[in-house]
């Protein structure tokens, strides 16, 4: 049964009231984690799971190292043995919710009963290890003068702030995704980024040296200041781990002190994309959007990173903080597990309550675009002066964050895509239409139920998060070869944990987009956040949206440093080699593929060309 509609409301007027006490409260749950682990619950001896449940990945062995040698002798026995192995590296509760990270044979973990797609990455031959890296987490160098920093790659992101703040440096405003729990090595390697139109706006950018261990089990150290090593760090970084295993990374990183001002803006939506470039022009490249098309509005957060000399205007808070990602409250936890339930089961809007279950989404949506993204203990800061180290990434949440299937019952699928800037217009004005098409059935489905306009139909809870980036060098970063500023496009909207039987009620829209993104606007999906389908669609290879020379230099070195392809996964020569997905009953309900046929269908549901755009079937 749902939550009472004005029960959900109370709940969620503590959601966004910012309570996050009840739950830090009860941290200890932590405490099993070691080094820099993110929250799992169900691994054992060979079977790892991502963050948000759905995806798991079993291999022979699972090793801990603690130093670059124990990973180059490990390299080095395995070459000596003889027989074919497969190595990839991550972190128990790694976020990536594809196989990318998958050395042995990975699959769906959605369905508790067992109807699980699977598919094999290696065949029984094979020797498959995955090198865990949370303990490889400390501080290696530091040089004062130059302000760089040195650190190993199983570092979380809330780490490094810390480590550069305490050794006397501040990372810049735009380089650091939004949560403090992913790890150097992964945000490198998948070219995860924060925000900043046409400036540094990745990890990758501020990578001055790496160290790494190639597929014959050689320890190299590549700097950007030599020819060669520049080279091998434009494969390293968003190179998906396809030429080594990065184990240290030096970061060019800015004086002590640095201060970011924060603005937050509130907007109506008639004209995103106008405001949006206009905004970053006038105010400052770096700045994270949440939209709502369905609800017509925008929340901005303006990043003004300070210059010496610059005065603020806003008032200065030294212990101001990103919280974007609170942990959250266990009754709103509830309500919202309650809620992406009923609403998820109710996918033909035919229930004895889809009014109140509309209702409630929409004010869920409004509850999630009014969390605070700045606070300074319990004061909820909307226009302040916070240090730039803390000003894009937000405090560990975990186990109480809104993506841990376990306490909220619903997750995060999110899915991003990087264009150029240039198409935003074309972009937003296709969204809108797209969403306007495909709900079109839906709500006439509620007007003739309740009668012309008494309900709103809203999309899941969640929001499309804008952000953007600059052109790279990097050989297969997202933002390879753009001579112009990126646009990250991200969908993230709550997923049920309980009623995984059936799609996301949002599903539908996700792969209209995916696949116009894909092939109109050649977008590159995020290594880290994106599911299978989209690095293999059939037609839309993403291998075509890079330079060709980027693709031979990078299998140049490959051939070097990892002869035997000990790094490429399944995944990964799919999208080299633009194979398309793995077709299989139910592979479109569990992200592996767009369907083809009924059959790649969640029970009940037909293969259709969409209402938008009906080359694309949903
Ligand atoms: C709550 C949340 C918020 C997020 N926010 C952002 C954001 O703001 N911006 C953004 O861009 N992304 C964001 N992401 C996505 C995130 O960047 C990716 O999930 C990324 O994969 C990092 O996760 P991880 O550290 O767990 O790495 P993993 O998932 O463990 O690894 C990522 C990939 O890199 C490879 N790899 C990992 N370590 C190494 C290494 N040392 N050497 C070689 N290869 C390696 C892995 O095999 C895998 O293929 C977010 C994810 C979550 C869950």
């Amino acid at each position: 049964m749902g939550v009472p509609h004005f029960k959900l409301m109370q709940l969620l007027a503590l959601l966004s009231l910012f309570s996050i006490s009840s739950a830090s409260g009860e941290k200890g749950y932590n405490s099993k984690l070691i080094g820099s682990e993110a929250v799992t619950e169900k691994d054992d001896a060979q079977t790892l799971y991502a963050s948000a449940g759905f995806l798991k990945c079993k291999s022979d062995k699972l090793v801990e190292p603690v130093s670059t040698q124990e990973i180059s002798e490990l390299l080095q026995k395995l070459n000596a043995d003889g027989r074919p192995f497969k190595v990839r590296a991550t972190r128990r509760g790694r976020h990536t919710p594809n196989r990318f990270a998958c050395a042995g044979k990975g699959g769906s973990a959605k369905s508790p009963t067992g109807e699980n797609f699977e598919v094999t990455n290696v065949d029984d031959t094979t020797y498959s290890v995955t090198i865990l890296l949370h303990l490889m987490n400390r501080v290696v160098a530091v040089d004062h003068g130059r302000h760089r920093l040195t650190v190993e790659a199983g570092m979380t992101m809330q780490n490094l702030a810390d480590a550069a703040v305490s050794n006397g440096m501040s990372v810049p405003v735009g380089v650091l995704p939004v949560y403090g729990n992913l790890t150097v090595g992964g945000v490198i390697s998948t070219s995860a980024h924060g925000t900043g139109a046409g400036v540094d706006s990745t990890l990758g950018d501020i990578v001055v040296g790496l160290k790494w261990v190639n597929g014959k089990g050689d320890v190299i150290t590549s700097e950007v200041d030599d020819e060669k090593g520049v080279q091998e760090v434009r494969a390293l970084v968003g190179g998906l781990g396809a030429l080594g295993i990065i184990t240290e990374v030096t970061f060019q990183l800015l004086p002590a002190g640095a201060l970011t001002q924060i603005e937050t803006w509130e907007r109506e939506d008639s004209n995103f994309a106008a405001d949006v470039k206009h905004q970053l022009q006038t105010s400052t490249p770096h700045i994270l959007y949440f939209w709502r098309p369905d609800l017509g509005a925008y929340k901005a957060f303006h990043f003004k990173p300070l210059k010496t000399g610059d005065v603020p205007i806003h008032p200065y808070h030294p212990n101001g903080r990103n919280a974007i990602f609170m942990a959250s409250p266990k009754e709103a936890a509830m309500a919202v597990n309650a809620h992406m339930r009923d609403y998820t089961l109710d996918f033909d809007d035919s229930g004895p309550k889809s009014d109140v279950l509309n209702a409630q989404g929409c004010a869920l949506s409004a509850a999630f675009m009014n969390i605070p993204a700045f606070h300074d203990g319990d004061i909820i800061l909307q226009n302040a002066t916070i240090p730039s180290s803390y000003a894009m990434i937000a405090e560990e949440c975990a186990p109480y964050c809104s993506w841990d299937l376990s306490y909220f019952g619903a997750t995060g699928e999110d899915n991003e895509f990087t264009i150029k800037l240039s198409d935003i217009d074309d972009f937003v004005k296709d969204v809108k239409s797209v969403i306007k098409a495909e709900e079109e059935e839906r709500q006439k489905v509620l007007d003739r139920r309740y009668g012309d306009g008494k309900v709103k139909l809203c999309l899941n809870p969640g929001m499309f998060w804008f952000r953007f980036g600059k052109g790279s060098k990097s050989l297969l970063a997202t933002t390879a070869g753009h001579g112009e500023p990126v646009l990250y496009v991200t969908s993230a909207f709550f997923a049920s944990g309980y009623a995984t039987h059936l799609p996301p009620k949002i599903d539908h829209i996700n792969e209209v987009l995916e696949q116009l993104a894909l092939c109109k606007y050649k977008a590159r999906p995020h290594y880290g956040k994106n599911f299978d389908r989209a690095f293999t669609h059939p037609s839309c290879h993403l291998r075509d949206t890079f330079p060709e020379e980027n693709i031979v230099k990078l299998l140049n070195l490959r051939d070097e440093h990892d002869p035997r392809k000990v790094f490429e996964s399944e995944l990964l020569k799919r999208m080299l080699e633009r194979h398309g997905p793995v077709y299989g009953d139910k592979c479109s309900l569990h992200h592996q593929c767009y369907c083809r046929e009924d059959s790649h269908c969640a029970d009940g549901y037909k293969c259709l060309p969409s209402v938008s755009y009906p080359e694309y079937k949903d």
